[in-house]
């Protein structure tokens, strides 16, 4: 990649101004600079974009294709400009320029293509793949609409559309020569040929025009740009010919080029629940549909070789359930297009799908209605169908064992399509994303599945990309890290580890300490600005940003902010170090009990924070429209990490990485990678209480867990309990009923009273250990000495050597 002085890079910002603003350097605004360095790194990147792509096919490297409905990539203007070694050059010309470089930066708009955790991992890996150098690539939707904007408006969250595309998105390629047809709907007729076999016509079909926007993937100073091809759902060039018409028939037309483009219209804003929509199913089968007759025609082009080579050279990934429709789909291009035989398509399809599982939240498992996949997709029920017939009777005859588990294992049952069972009998991998994760799989959801196919299950447990994470959320504490111990971290971020020499380091942990200071204090003009709260920057800075989830437990964290402002009422001159909570988090559109906590959060935020008799000891913080860049800027600036969800639930996490690599110190249940974390730092480095997954499996499956029993026998709860239900703080207006009868008549489904004592001790601890801020720092420079193995880049490797083959 190109290197500049500073002069060379201000020469060009003003030669892309004039010819693509036509404006002088005196009349740019931030935008303008935002677009045209956006355009320099484009430019930039192009050469090395297409040499990566001559390499492989000259190599025939094996590729390996990620498919995933969400990708979480937020802004790519600075991790570009890292990337390519052009970031210094460009702040500094920016701040020569007389502009603000965050400002500037802060003009592109979040590609928010993704929920949470999912999307970002999806992210997180395709940096880590083209860092490595690996022949990767992502293919998803290029959705018109994100997901939704949060405002709060009086305490209660309002979503609004997020129109991305509205300027002009500077990465992004149109390729309309490499279109493809996706077909819907339709009828299959079957014609016997002579020679017995089956020739499949697919008849009166609605067809979609796939064409792919392609954004690079840049690796990180190793000359590598892959690709993130994203569809887009357009009407075909013939429909639009031939449907010109007048009157009604125009208008239908407009219907029709309308219920097309919807494909790739909007993100659906449900984190981990199912969505029962036809929508959603057809978003679906667009992306796998695309991709797949995608790579087909890249692989006849690039090797001349026969299908049957396929699983040689090619792996696709598929991000949980969504995209397991590419099993059926391969099938039926194999089969239908290719004319290959059923076992021979089967034997190549087996051998190139491999499937990440994300959930074991039952709700989350996808399930399709039969009828509804058998209209929109005939050919496709059919393969599964048959998919279905010969995985029951092989068990049946081949796994005796087995035989009385059958109708729990069917991809159809009940009338329905189990995504999970037909992703697992379709590919040759199956890996779950966190130690526990993957084990809970192994030994109790997919248990029967795991007798079967041992072989087939592994584990990959999640990691993110330390560059976006530390390198250049943090160059505070980046630099002294590196000059602590050298920079060869970056490269091989296991090489943190050696910054266990210093945590004895009086001037490092010094250092440390000034980051973490300059962090906060940015972090609290940020709130200041946007709320106008100011908050103390001498307070500890507890975190916790994420969905909203009632798994995730943030009511149990409001629970104890409520428990303590309780304990200042009583008690004013309590000596306590002043604590400011932060949230962050969207709630699903239709999900109730998530934006009642939302409520709860704002509501106690308004009584707490003006509260004179608190004597400022407590904030309670509530950012809007959590995203990427809203991580960006709070992440750095945690100093505990809320990891609370109850046991077992939380597959992973990687909020808990990110928190952790800049020195924040977990406070956590012992669920998904905290467990991971633990096992590193050590007990001494981390605060972990509540119930163990076993335990919250051992209640589920036996009972003996009683809210009402804790809510009676302990007065402190109770007390926090009325407070919802009466109306908190003798506001009489506002209730929470929901909330308080969701504890009380369900019992308590989330654990949230079980854990509460234990996770009141823990704090009672942290603020304890926080007052030792020496033993603090250590423990603070131990955790991100550890955070190496949390890197993107160990999993990629994982993935790379354990499934792909690479
Ligand atoms: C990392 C990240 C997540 C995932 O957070 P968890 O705490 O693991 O649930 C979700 N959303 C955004 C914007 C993120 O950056």
């Amino acid at each position: 990649m190109q290197q500049y002085t500073k002069a060379e890079f201000i020469k060009l910002i003003e030669d892309k101004l004039r010819r693509k603003r036509s404006k002088t350097m005196e009349e740019a605004t931030e935008n303008d600079l935002y677009f045209v360095i956006a355009s320099i790194v484009q430019d930039n990147v192009m050469p090395d974009w297409l040499e990566t792509q001559k390499e492989y096919t000259k190599n025939r490297n094996k590729q390996v294709y990620y498919l995933s409905m969400e990708f979480l990539i937020g802004r790519l203007i600075e991790s570009n400009l890292l990337n390519c070694g052009l970031l210094d050059v460009a702040n500094e010309s920016i701040q020569e320029m007389g502009f603000n470089p965050d400002k500037v930066y802060n003009q592109e708009h979040d590609a928010a293509l993704g929920n949470g955790g999912l999307g970002r991992l999806a992210a997180c890996f395709l940096d880590s793949i083209a860092s490595l150098g690996y022949a990767g690539h992502g293919a998803g939707i290029r959705y018109r609409y994100g997901l939704f904007e949060q405002r709060i408006i009086h305490g209660n969250q309002v979503e609004l559309p997020d129109y991305w595309l509205k300027n002009e998105y500077p990465w992004e390629t149109r390729k309309p020569d490499e279109s493809v047809e996706v077909q819907f709907g339709g009828r299959v007729i079957e014609h016997t040929r002579r020679d017995g076999s089956l020739e499949i016509q697919y008849v009166d079909t609605d067809k979609v025009t796939a064409v792919p926007y392609d954004v690079p993937v840049i690796g990180y100073q190793n000359e590598v740009v892959n690709t993130l091809r994203l569809w887009s759902a357009e009407i075909s060039p013939y429909d639009r010919s031939i449907h010109a018409g007048a009157g009604a028939q125009y208008y239908h037309h407009l219907e029709h080029v309308h219920s097309i483009e919807q494909i790739s219209g909007f993100l659906y804003p449900d984190d981990s629940t199912y969505e029962g929509k036809e929508l959603r199913l057809k978003q679906q089968y667009f992306l796998v549909s695309a991709t797949i007759k995608n790579i087909i025609n890249k692989f006849r082009d690039d090797h001349g070789l026969p299908l049957s080579k396929l699983a040689d050279y090619i792996t696709i990934q598929i991000n949980d359930t969504h995209p397991s429709l590419g099993v059926p789909e391969l099938m039926r291009v194999l089969m239908d297009e290719e004319g290959y035989p059923w076992d021979d398509a089967w034997d190549v399809t087996r051998h190139v799908m491999a499937y990440t599982n994300h959930t074991t939240l039952s709700e989350a498992l996808e399930k399709w209605p039969e009828d509804m996949i058998r209209n929109l997709l005939p050919r496709i029920y059919m393969i599964i169908h048959e998919i279905n017939e010969r995985f029951c009777i092989g068990l049946y005859y081949d796994h005796e064992e087995l035989r009385p588990h059958i109708k729990d294992m069917a991809i159809i049952s009940n009338g329905q399509i189990h995504m999970a069972h037909l992703a697992i009998v379709g590919s040759f991998s199956v890996n779950g994303v966190a130690k526990l994760h993957t084990e809970i799989l192994k030994q109790k959801e997919m248990k029967n599945f795991y007798s079967l196919y041992p072989e087939k299950f592994n584990n990959k447990t999640n990691g993110i990309t330390h560059r976006r994470w530390l390198l250049q959320v943090n160059p505070c504490l980046s630099d002294k890290i590196t000059d602590a111990i050298g920079p060869q971290w970056i490269h091989e971020p296991h090489k943190l580890i050696s910054l266990l020499r210093y945590t004895n380091d009086k001037p490092f942990l010094d250092d440390m300490r000034q980051c973490k200071q300059h962090s906060k204090e940015l972090l609290a003009k940020y709130i200041y600005e946007t709320q106008g709260l100011k908050v103390d920057t001498g307070s500890i800075f507890d975190v916790q940003i994420k969905r909203l989830h009632e798994y995730k437990r943030q009511l149990m964290n409001i629970f104890h902010i409520i428990y303590l402002y309780n304990e200042l009422k009583d008690n004013p001159n309590m000596d306590m170090t002043p604590r400011t909570f932060i949230f962050a988090a969207k709630a699903a559109p239709s999900y109730h009990l998530a934006k009642e906590v939302i409520k709860l959060i704002h509501h106690v935020a308004s009584v707490v924070n003006f509260d004179p008799d608190i004597k400022g000891k407590l904030k309670v913080v509530f950012l809007e429209n959590y995203n990427v860049s809203l991580a960006e800027k709070i992440i750095p600036a945690a100093e505990v990490s809320e990891q609370i969800s109850t046991a077992s639930k939380e597959a992973s996490g990687t909020g808990n990485m990110k928190m952790m690599m800049n020195g924040a110190i977990t406070c956590g249940t012992l669920d998904g990678a905290n467990i991971e974390i633990r096992d590193f730092v050590g007990d001494d480095n981390i605060f972990i209480f509540g119930l163990t997954s076993d335990e919250v499996h051992d209640y589920y499956a036996n009972g003996g867990y009683n809210a009402q029993e804790i809510y009676h026998s302990d007065p402190r709860i109770k007390r926090i309990l009325d407070q919802l239900n009466g109306g908190i703080f003798g506001k009489e207006e506002i209730e929470f009923k929901d909330l308080f009868y969701n504890i009380m008549s369900h019992n308590d489904p989330y654990f949230v009273l079980k854990d509460f004592v234990p996770y009141l001790e823990t704090h009672e601890l942290i603020e304890r250990s926080y007052r030792h801020q020496r033993d603090w720092q250590r423990m603070s420079a131990t955790n991100i000495a550890h955070s190496g193995k949390f890197s993107s880049d160990r999993t990629i490797r994982e993935y790379a050597t354990g499934i792909w083959k690479l």
